[in-house]
């Protein structure tokens, strides 16, 4: 018996490498390198085609399919997302532009999220997008809206569920939340919503993210459709638009699996069988970030300096914390664990050496890779970092520390 050596990375196989070099894009990583300077994020376009077309292989064709540009806003990649999915949601003015300018149909535009400015408000309903409201107060404020432009506001209620996504990364329903109205208090405000005349079109639930266990998602969702039904009970019109969230993950760590489709796809057929006689109006939604967009993208940093310190081996690079807090650990996770890290024009090197991997922040949590197993590295060589498609570049405090910002690209 041999016990099966421990996975350094978590599964990574969206690149391919051609003479030693990771290939993103069709292009060689120290080409890009060449072309942009360092450092910089690259998202392969043809990686995120791939993925939208296996999903859908997955899912029953009724399911809409939405992406949440909060993940990555870059407007290229955001137009790329437009042509390929059947709605965008956004949870600012700011990613309502960028929604607004990626070609895709006002119609299909969502706008949730907690705290919306009635600015915010106003130019959503200006443009005709659906308002997933989270308070009275906003219900009150688009009605005076509504009432001042002569357009009624077209809404769905989000809903803080009476549960929990189960192992999710990070928690966003059940419980005391700012995200979303309570499950029990939304039944009054479904009745205020009718007196104001506001066009009502359904709900939205959204109980957590980052979830790599089907049987979780899965519970989850039937949950959130239970609660949807009974909710529409008392709802002023019919559900035309019910959101099930989404809440997919990505392996980022060592003995991470990916996230098993088949019984969310199974389930998902199963619901809209059922919604067709509990909600017959309803279209199903489902809305993804990072799922969609997470490892379509590499982050590239340049070997700078090459130290050792009592031992310990350092590579000193010129990106870091500064552009990708949630590689170095910073941005909700609670025990730091390595993204996949490699030395991307040394791709097919064995590892030879244990090294840590850091950026040029005068701040011991500016590190890319704690002691990682890579192949020897020296100045001049490219760090690159997979599964940094999503929450990467918008994500990082940039002007930390003064140093270049790192450049974005849709190859
Ligand atoms: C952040 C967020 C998403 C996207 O989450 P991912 O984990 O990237 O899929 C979707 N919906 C809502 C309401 C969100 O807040």
């Amino acid at each position: 018996m041999t016990t099966p050596a421990k996975p350094r990375h978590a599964p990574m196989t969206q690149f391919p490498v051609l003479d030693g070099e990771l290939v993103i894009g069709g292009k060689p990583v120290s080409q890009l390198a060449e072309e942009l300077g360092t450092p910089f994020y690259a998202y392969d376009r043809a990686v995120i085609a791939a993925r939208i077309a296996s999903l859908r292989a997955t899912l029953p064709a009724q399911i809409k399919l939405h992406y949440a540009i909060k993940a990555n806003p870059l407007p290229a990649l955001v137009q790329h997302m437009a042509g390929r999915v059947d709605g965008l949601d956004v949870a600012s003015g700011g990613e309502l532009a960028v929604a607004l300018a990626s070609g895709m149909t006002a119609a299909e535009i969502s706008f949730a999220g907690p705290g919306k400015r009635e600015a915010e408000l106003e130019a959503a309903v200006r443009a005709g997008v659906l308002l997933n409201v989270e308070s009275a107060r906003e219900v009150e404020l688009l009605a005076a809206i509504s009432q001042r432009l002569g357009l009624p506001a077209r809404v769905a209620v989000r809903v803080n569920p009476d549960f929990e996504l189960k192992s999710s990364g990070m928690k966003m329903g059940g419980g005391p939340k700012p995200f979303g109205v309570d499950a029990e208090v939304v039944p009054a405000l479904l009745r205020r919503i009718g007196e104001l005349g506001l066009a009502f079109e359904g709900f939205h639930l959204f109980a957590g993210s980052q979830n790599l266990r089907s049987e979780a998602i899965v519970e989850a969702q039937q949950a959130c459709y239970a609660l949807a039904v009974r909710l529409a009970a008392d709802a002023p019109a019919p559900v035309r638009t019910l959101n099930l969230g989404g809440g997919f993950g990505i392996p980022y760590f060592p003995g991470d699996t990916p996230l098993d489709l088949t019984p969310i796809g199974a389930n998902l057929a199963e619901l809209v069988a059922r919604a067709q006689t509990d909600l017959p109006q309803a279209e199903l939604v489902i809305e993804l970030g990072r799922y969609l967009v997470g490892e379509a993208g590499v982050y590239v940093c340049r070997v700078i300096d090459r130290k050792v310190s009592r031992g310990q081996v350092f590579l000193v690079c010129d990106g870091g914390l500064h552009h990708h807090l949630a590689a170095s650990g910073n941005f909700g996770q609670l025990i730091r664990k390595n993204y996949p890290v490699i030395i991307g024009n040394k791709a097919a090197a064995p590892a030879t050496e244990i090294a840590s991997v850091v950026g040029p922040l005068c701040t011991p949590l500016d590190i890319l890779a704690d002691r990682m197993e890579l192949p020897a590295a020296e100045p001049g060589d490219l760090v690159a970092v997979y599964q940094s498609g999503a929450y990467g570049f918008s994500a990082s405090p940039r002007d930390f520390l003064g140093h270049p910002q790192a450049k974005e690209v849709l190859v």
